[in-house]
């Protein structure tokens, strides 16, 4: 499963299609970054730049659904998986940690649009 690149394009599109800060530009999706709100871009078709953020990281139960899911740089996704979700920092300050992901999931919400009805992902 953590084949990532060539699994993520098809969710990449998905959640930037149901994120409102994300433009189609040609064969680029351009938006802003989940966790620190800067401008990123991704090719549509390899999903090359940028990862695949799990707000509530499935090794805590959390799920595929694309308002659990956002697009960040590389960089703040990794720090995020290895001081916060691997488990160091969660337990040393689990309030901050909860609120970190209320947060996230609530700007999620925030920035959520309906997905265009076109089908074929
Ligand atoms: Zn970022």
């Amino acid at each position: 499963m953590s084949g990532r690149a060539h699994v993520s394009a098809r969710m990449l599109n998905r959640i930037a299609q149901t994120d409102s800060t994300f433009t189609r530009r040609g064969n680029s999706w351009v938006g802003k970054c989940l966790i620190c709100g800067g401008p990123l871009r991704f090719d549509a078709a390899t999903g090359e730049g940028v990862d695949v953020e799990h707000i509530v990281p499935r090794s805590l139960g959390g799920s595929h659904d694309l308002r659990n899911l956002g697009v960040t740089h590389p960089r703040c996704n990794s720090e995020k998986g290895r001081n916060w979700d691997g488990g160091r920092r969660r337990r040393r300050d689990p309030d901050r940690y909860q609120s970190m992901a209320g947060r996230l999931l609530a700007e999620r919400a925030r920035r959520w649009r309906e997905p265009e009805p076109d089908g074929n992902a």
